[in-house]
């Protein structure tokens, strides 16, 4: 069987984990949350990265250090995973979805301008399979309306927008690190990087649970004390060990991905020729990270047909997401603005190929093989 993803692993991430066991500190914050987090402010230039349990929580920790309240509205895209939504119906938002381009599946940052309103607060990007939205136009929306952004990069850790890492150019990014991502702390995981100035100590504080202690365990105040709303959002430093270990290799894992999406490309190339199928778009300002591969088919019986194809040869190939503003809760919590001219029927027609750092080129050979023997 050729499993739709496996977990990363790069083979140190035992050895890092014995080392954090041996430390006698596995809460957050410990020595391998601090290598980490200091590494992701270099090489992603973050003025604060902050690990999290999840990149949900990173998303939650957001919409709680922008004040989001009843009534706000945060405008995404309606093609991305439920969490980017939830967040800030949490704190009472109402959702507002705008229609995706239908080559990158990105929000389309001309339909932005008309969605917004006096309750207008955030304006979420979610840059799918690791490619950038429109950063420039989305950041000037912003500006003009006194807006915040919040990047939605759990794909994009490692991708850049003209050379600008993702997550590192709205006022806050949300990075995941669950086991299907490129790069993962052992199951689950986020970070929450911090790019505006301002928005740093209150971050912290709610991450630790309302109160200044990431203040006192540097020295800057003598004791602690609740200050404001917060919650636990830290990740255990065992994770952060395992994280470590992919954090080290983080270029040759997106190499590895990057050379397997190269493969599937130039193999399904003649097709797309062919107009059997479409391939993914990566605009020319963006570096992705191959953080998937997905191809488009006619519709979806054509794709049903070839998802049973696939399993027939014992090849996991799987689709999402069901459009948020179709879903019961998404009717409940949000509003499509404008026309669903293409959310609903490109979701329809994308399927994901298997693609993961550990998949071997024989596997891959059998995927392509599969792929091509069904069109022929
Ligand atoms: C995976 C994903 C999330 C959620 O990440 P978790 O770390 O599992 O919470 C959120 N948004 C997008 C676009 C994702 O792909």
């Amino acid at each position: 069987m050729i499993p739709f993803n496996a977990p990363p692993v790069v083979g140190t991430e035992i050895e890092y984990m014995q080392s954090a066991l041996g430390s006698g500190k596995l809460c957050g914050d410990g020595g391998f949350t601090r290598r980490c987090q200091l590494w992701m402010e270099q090489h992603f230039r973050s003025k604060k990265v902050l690990l999290t349990p999840s990149c949900t929580a990173s998303l939650e920790m957001a919409a709680l250090l922008l004040d989001i309240q009843p009534g706000d509205e945060v405008i995404m895209p309606s093609y991305t995973f439920v969490s980017t939504a939830n967040a800030f119906v949490l704190r009472g938002a109402t959702i507002v979805f705008v229609d995706i381009h239908p080559d990158t599946m990105n929000i389309d940052e001309t339909k932005i301008e008309a969605a917004i309103t006096d309750k207008t607060r955030v304006i979420v990007p979610v840059h799918y399979a690791g490619v950038a939205c429109e950063m420039d136009t989305i950041m000037g929306l912003a500006a003009k309306y006194n807006l915040f952004v919040v990047e939605d990069a759990a794909q994009g850790v490692m991708s850049t927008y003209k050379g600008r890492p993702l997550g590192s150019i709205g006022h806050i990014g949300c990075y995941s690190f669950h086991e299907t991502k490129n790069y993962t702390s052992g199951g689950e995981g986020g970070a929450t990087l911090i790019n505006d100035p301002a928005l740093v100590e209150r971050a912290e504080i709610i991450r630790e649970k309302g109160t200044n202690r990431s203040q006192f365990f540097r020295g800057q105040v003598d004791k602690y004390t609740w200050r404001d709303v917060g919650s636990s959002y830290l990740m255990s430093d065992l994770q952060a060990a395992y994280l470590w270990a992919q954090l080290e290799v983080a270029e040759r894992i997106n190499q590895q991905r990057l050379a397997l999406w190269k493969n599937y490309y130039d193999a399904l190339a003649p097709l797309a020729a062919k107009g059997r199928i479409a391939l993914p778009v990566v605009p020319a300002d963006c570096g992705q990270n191959a953080h998937m591969f997905y191809i488009k088919l006619r519709d979806e019986a054509d794709r049903s047909r070839l998802i049973s194809w696939f399993k027939e040869a014992e090849i996991m190939a799987v689709f999402h997401y069901i459009p948020l503003h179709s879903s019961p809760a998404g009717q409940q919590f949000g509003r499509f603005h404008g026309e669903d001219r293409y959310t609903t029927t490109e979701s329809e027609r994308l399927l994901r190929l298997p693609l993961f750092y550990n998949l071997s080129p024989v596997n891959q050979r059998s995927v392509i093989n599969t792929l091509l023997s069904y069109f022929s």
